[in-house]
């Protein structure tokens, strides 16, 4: 794909919104920093990328994304460290992802400079941004839309790719209750389950709804076929610790690749925690938690880090788990990952980025 000169043009505003922002009380994915990025792809050619003050976007009714869903995201996280600089945390792993997503979906390809670059240039003028302070960070939000002007069932011929951010607190939650979704699917094999595209998350609310209904947090998806075996729950990722062991489901073609899951991977190795990826039947599990061999069950993901499950409802029976104490699992996992990537140790990894 031919690629223009990647100079990104920078109009900043004239008003910052900063004052807004509060460090210790943050609510989630409602207050976005002064500035965006918008880079528009003509017929596959990209454009120079803009950044301009955030804002409004219009839209002609048959835009073809609003229609037929072409269209992707990524999240991510930057935290400031004790210097004052801005980490981003993996964002490599971040842009492959969305160009697998880009392919699934039939877009077209970002460039590197646009999607890292874009990011960089963008945290360079809104640094002000990332708040300092314990489990602060700044949500990054890059998406992808067809933005064809056609109300034809064809891949749009041309994509607006843009980066907004959102200043993002502690993630206050009990443990939740998660309820084995034996009914419903999130994907099947040969779908759109590795893809980080919309539509993923709007087939999963009515689910999520009805098990809400029953008093459960969240969904612990099975697969599609027998559902027999755990795929992934709500927007995470999901481990298990049996007998001091991770067990986690070996990712597919239905499993959104987590890039917290292969990050707490890769740590427990290097702590010597053993870790299976495999087929996880929910019968080994129930019975683990059962008979005491499972002594914890967390979802994976960048937005909690881990969370840990208070209980797992299976055939109308809730199975609960043991408290999680400073020594569990997940708690050593956690506080690793969080060190590494608010700068508090040195990343032997080579995962943050400055
Ligand atoms: N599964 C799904 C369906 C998700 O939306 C997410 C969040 N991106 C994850 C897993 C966890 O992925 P990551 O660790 O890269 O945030």
């Amino acid at each position: 794909m031919e690629t223009a000169t990647m100079n990104i043009k920078i109009r900043r505003t004239e008003q910052s919104r900063i004052n807004q922002l509060d460090p210790n009380n943050i609510a989630f994915g409602t207050l976005f920093t002064d500035h965006m990025l918008v880079a528009d792809c003509v017929n596959g050619v990209w454009q120079t990328p803009e950044i301009v003050p955030y804002g409004d976007i219009a839209y002609n009714p048959a835009l073809a994304s609003l229609h037929y869903g072409q269209s992707i995201f990524e999240g991510m996280k930057a935290f400031k460290n004790e210097d004052d600089e801005v980490l981003m945390f993996r964002p490599l792993e971040n842009f492959k992802r969305f160009n697998i997503s880009a392919e699934r979906m039939c877009m077209a390809q970002v460039p590197e400079e646009i999607f890292i670059g874009g990011l960089e240039e963008l945290l360079r003028i809104d640094a002000a941004w990332v708040p300092k302070g314990e489990d602060n960070s700044l949500y990054l939000r890059p998406f992808m839309f067809a933005s064809d002007v056609y109300l034809g069932v064809r891949p749009s011929q041309n994509y607006r790719f843009m980066i907004i951010m959102s200043p993002a607190g502690k993630y206050y939650s009990t443990p939740p209750k998660v309820k084995v979704e034996t009914e419903f699917i999130r994907a099947a094999p040969g779908g759109v389950g590795y893809a980080k595209c919309a539509g993923n998350y709007a087939s999963s609310l009515y689910p999520a709804k009805l098990a809400a209904e029953q008093g459960y947090t969240q969904l612990l998806w099975t697969d599609a076929i027998e559902h027999k075996y755990f795929e992934e729950s709500g927007t995470m990722n999901v481990m298990f610790v049996k007998e001091g062991k991770i067990i986690t489901p070996a990712v597919s073609t239905t499993i959104l690749k987590g890039i917290t899951r292969d990050t707490l991977i890769q740590l427990a190795k290097s702590m010597d925690i053993e870790v299976e990826e495999r087929k996880v039947p929910v019968v080994e599990i129930i019975e683990g938690i059962a008979d005491g061999s499972v002594t914890e069950v967390f979802g994976a993901g960048t937005a909690v880090v881990v969370s840990p499950f208070a209980a797992i409802g299976f055939e109308g029976n809730d199975y609960v788990l043991p408290a999680i104490t400073h020594d569990s699992v997940s708690s050593k996992l956690k506080d690793a990952l969080n060190a590494i990537r608010t700068g508090k140790v040195a990343d032997t990894f080579g995962w943050v980025w400055k």
